[in-house]
Parts: C-alpha cells; structure tokens; sequence
C-alpha cells in the first residue's frame, strides 16, 4: 500500500509563517538598552541556520547544539535526540531557512537573564535524505533568546498540526518525537523507536535480500541512493503519518512526501499527460506494522513489495495536480502501482499457485466490472475484497513478466502508470499500450486469464 500527501499540507504550512517585526530601533545594530534591532536579529539568526546546516552535514553534534541557550536543558535534550535521529537517516543535504524573525516579548520566568527578549521564526528544513531524489519539507518553530546583544535558541519544535486541515506531515514524524535506533543494509536504513521490541538489526537480512531483488529489477533506471525503512507497531503506523482509516490494515505502506526547492518553497510541477514524470514526490519512507507481520518471512515479501513503490517516487500518481478526488478518471490507476509492487512481492515470495487459487475461489464474488479493479474502493474495507484486487493487479505484471521477460514487465509499469485511469480500464485500450512494446494482446490476456484459477 501507499499514501499520497497532497501540496496543500506544504502550502498551508507556509502560508501560516509571516512575522511580523516590532520595535526595531533606529540605526544598525545595538539600541541604547543593548536590544538588537530587526537587521542584527535577522543576520544572527540566518547564521545560526548556517552553522547548524553545516554542523549537521558534518555530523558535529557540539557544533548543532552550541546554539542553544543551555539553561533550557528540555531543548537541548531533543535536539541531541533529533540530531542523532536525522544523522541516521543520513541526509545528503540539509539547509535550514530562517523566515523573518518577530518579537514575542520579554520571557516569563525565572530561567531568562534579566532584561532578554524572546523572537519567534520558523524554520523551514529542506532535507534530502539517502532514500530522496529532491528536497523535502521539515518545518520548525524556533524561538531565539536575546540577551546582551547575542541571539541563542530557546527552543525548536515540529510546527503544530492544527495548522492545516490534513494533519502536518511533521509534527508526529518518529525522528521529531521519539528517540530512533538504527541498523544499516547496504544503502537501506532501519529505524526503530529506541524502546520498541523490534530490533532494527534483526531485519537487516530481510532489507538486503528486498534491496537486491528490487534494484535488479529496476536495473539502470533513475532510483533513490537508498531506502528509509520504519518498523513500527500499529498504533506508531497510525500516529507518525496521520491516522488515515485505510492505514488501519496495511501491512506497509510508503509515504511520499513532496518536492520543495532549497529555500523549502514548494515545487510545483504541471502534470504530464504524455509520458511517465520525471519528477513528482521527493522520496520515501517505508513504514512496516510489525503487529502485522506475524513471520519472518513476512518481513521479507512487504519489504520487497513497499520499495517496489519507494524506488521510483516520480512514478508515484499525482493525484493533487489533476483533481483532488481520489475519484477522478484523470487519476493514475492504482491497480498498477499496486500491481506492479504485487508482482515483485510475488516473485519474493514465490507463492504464485496459492494466490492463484484465492483468485480463482474469489473470482465470482470480486470480479472487476473493468479488465482491472478501478481506483474506487481499491482498498476495499474487506479485508479478502482488497486481497482480490492486489492479487489480479499483480497477475497483469505476471503475464507481463512470462510473455516478455522482467525489463519489459517494468517498462509497462512505467508506461501505464503514466496514463489517467479510464484508458487502462477495458482490455481493448490497453492492447495499445501491450502492442506498443511488443506484446500479442490475444496472447497476454489468455495469459493472464490463466493465471486467475
Ligand atoms: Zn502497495
């Protein structure tokens, strides 16, 4: 399974940060009382963020952290923790943004020096991490402590989510709000809560058989450096992301969070209608409900199936930019992202005769009115209703795969994928795409008809 986020969460996050400067004395600098005015603030502030940019990308955790007013030992303790937390995803790029720094007042409290002033800003982190083409949002707010001329911060924290409808893709982030552990597979990455059960280290064979299965698949094609792999219980699933209610039975699932450029504006990008995107989320984060993964062996299909979604982000379907409904026939189909990461699933498995069989004991109660299960109620709330049509999405790219061998199997992937759903609802249109490359669609559909009992 995989959850798109739409635009309007990182348009609404901006649109809720202008600040508003007060009190600025005349001239440059210091005033009188020792105050700095707007100019000082804002020059001290965005060095700060430059330092703290470097000091992540260097892995210097005295360099994040000397910024901090020490008194305030809550904040240094989380951004020690988030430090350690971000390091591990290992980013590959990291700017901080500082917007316009505004005055929140004299501090309350016994904690601040006399005569200080609090500033509030936000902070917009543009972060590539390994398992990311492009930028992605991390919105802060930080409020700066003055005292005698020298800015330090009194805190940072995940912007909240009531500021948008959607929920924030930040706020409930894991490496924002609980301490992470860390084990590596290669270029994967997996990351548990420091207290959860599940051992990070554990899985790591699982993660390099699922890597090495998927990007041999995937061959030479354009595809993150690594992946980002959460193993969570089903309540963390539910809370990291937003509760969305068709999460609640996912076994994984990917979230895809969207471009912004290195300021943390958001890219928008037109949609194309002619040919797969070459740009269009910014990465993946795996996300895995190990209460669900009852085996071992489970590990290994779901990893397998949900970086079958991650390795190309681009290909995701952009709901956001051709209709908000999830109903629209404009929308990409989802049975062939979907089926596309069934058929790796299924290679990783090797089960194909099982899921025949339930397809075939199914058929008469779920068959599609389509030659394919339409995007409405894909993710049927009965739980054999959504197994039905995972399955007959995945049997397409098995049909695919014996006619034509993998390469071309992907290559349809990338081709139907591209297209709005209604002209890959009926066999007849998607013979053209099947001509296209080289398929006898009077071969591929009693192929794929076969496959079904
Ligand atoms: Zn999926």
């Amino acid at each position: 399974m995989w959850v798109r986020k739409s635009v309007i969460l990182v348009l609404a996050a901006l649109a809720a940060t202008a600040c508003v400067p007060t009190n600025s004395p005349p001239g440059g600098g210091r005033s009188s009382s020792g105050e700095l005015d707007h100019a000082e603030l804002q020059k001290q502030s965005q060095q700060i963020a430059a330092d703290r940019s470097k000091a992540m990308m260097d892995g210097n955790e005295q360099a994040w952290l000397s910024p901090l007013d020490p008194s305030q030992t809550e904040s240094v303790t989380a951004e020690r923790m988030r430090f350690r937390n971000l390091r591990a995803m290992r980013p590959q790029q990291f700017v901080l943004n500082v917007e316009s720094v505004g005055d929140i007042g004299e501090p309350a409290g016994a904690d601040f020096p006399k005569g200080a002033t609090l500033h509030k800003t936000r902070v917009h982190a543009a972060v590539r991490y390994e398992a990311d083409l492009e930028f992605t949002l991390q919105d802060y707010d930080y409020v700066f402590l003055q005292s005698n001329g020298k800015l330090s911060i009194a805190s940072a924290k995940p912007i909240d989510a009531g500021a948008t409808t959607y929920g924030n893709p930040v706020k409930n982030a894991p490496w924002d709000n609980v301490p992470l552990r860390a084990a590596y597979a290669g270029s994967v990455t997996i990351l548990a809560p420091e207290d959860s059960k599940w051992d990070p280290a554990s899985f790591t064979a699982s993660a390099a058989r699922a890597n090495a299965l998927v990007r041999g698949i995937w061959g030479q094609r354009k595809a993150p450096k690594g992946f980002l792999v959460l193993l969570a219980t089903t309540e963390q699933k539910l809370q990291w992301f937003g509760a969305s209610g068709d999460l609640r039975n996912a076994s994984g699932y990917v979230y895809n969070p969207e471009i912004v450029d290195e300021k943390g504006s958001p890219v928008v990008i037109p949609p194309k209608l002619d040919g797969p995107p070459e740009r269009s989320m910014a990465g993946s984060r795996i996300v895995l409900d190990m209460d669900r993964l009852k085996t071992p062996e489970a590990a290994d299909r779901i990893m397998a199936h949900e970086m079958a979604h991650a390795i190309a982000p681009y290909l995701m379907p952009r709901v956001a930019f051709l209709e908000t409904s999830p109903r629209s026939i404009l929308n990409s189909p989802t049975w062939v992202a979907e089926g596309f990461a069934e058929w790796v699933e299924i290679i990783a498995h090797k089960n194909l005769k099982e899921r025949s069989a339930f397809v075939g004991r199914n058929w008469a109660q779920f068959k599609p009115a389509g030659a394919l299960p339409a995007n409405d109620n894909f993710y049927a709330a009965n739980s054999d209703q959504s197994s039905f049509n995972y399955q007959i999405s995945g049997m397409f790219f098995v049909a695919a795969e014996r006619l034509g061998g993998r390469a071309k199997t992907v290559q349809l992937y990338e081709d139907l994928v591209a297209q709005p759903v209604f002209v890959t609802d009926s066999r007849t249109f998607l013979d053209g795409p099947l001509r296209k490359r080289g398929y006898n669609p009077d071969r591929f559909w009693s192929t794929f008809d076969s496959l079904l009992k």
